[in-house]
């Protein structure tokens, strides 16, 4: 078995609905078991032109799960699940109801031209460095370091939102051994 992390992120639409659906069905997917979750934080939509606070503000989560299958088989199912969530890709970077981004798996590196893992942006993305740190605090970004001093480099500008992690407790008390 394998260890992912995944990033979810959605700006239209039922943001919270969206992403706890998801999760379950990432969690739900054949190959993959969950591990752990992050709380939903928030934080201001990022364009090809920078932070646009006009857009409506995405909520982001990050999803640790096991999973047999190979980086480019998960991204696809990712992205089956994005499709199922009415993912529309005519605007790179535009609004969307769901993004799901492989941000690391286990110390592997990919690099195809569908697939870039660690995931290359990851590391400057307080929405998604936040998240993770939340549900792994050991958590590191492959090849660059602890994801908390990468977080603490670029300064955590997400708000916490007040609902539970998107798995059940009982699945998100922390990263598992
Ligand atoms: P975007 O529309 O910005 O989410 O970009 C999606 C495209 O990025 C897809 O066509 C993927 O093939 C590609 N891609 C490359 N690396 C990754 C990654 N680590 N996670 C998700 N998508 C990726």
């Amino acid at each position: 078995m394998s260890r992912a992390v995944v990033a979810l992120g959605a700006n239209l639409g039922d943001r919270g609905n969206t992403l706890r659906a998801a999760a379950r069905a990432i969690a739900a997917l054949p190959g993959v078991r969950p591990v752990a979750s992050s709380h939903e934080v928030e934080s201001v939509a990022v364009t090809l032109d920078g932070p646009d606070a006009t857009k409506p503000r995405y909520r982001n989560a990050v999803v640790v799960v096991e999973t047999e299958l190979e980086p480019q088989d998960l991204l696809d199912a990712l992205h089956g699940i994005e499709d199922e969530h009415g993912r529309t890709r005519a605007v790179r970077w535009g609004d969307r109801t769901l993004d799901l981004d492989l941000v690391a798996y286990d110390d592997r590196t990919v690099d195809t031209v569908t697939l870039t893992v660690p995931h290359p942006r990851a590391g400057e993305r307080a929405f998604v460095l936040a998240p993770w740190l939340d549900a792994d605090p050991d958590a590191v970004l492959p090849g660059v370091g602890p994801v908390a001093d990468l977080l603490a480099a670029v300064g955590d500008d997400t708000d916490r939102v007040d609902e539970p992690r998107l798995f059940d407790d009982t699945d998100t008390t922390g990263v598992r051994p």
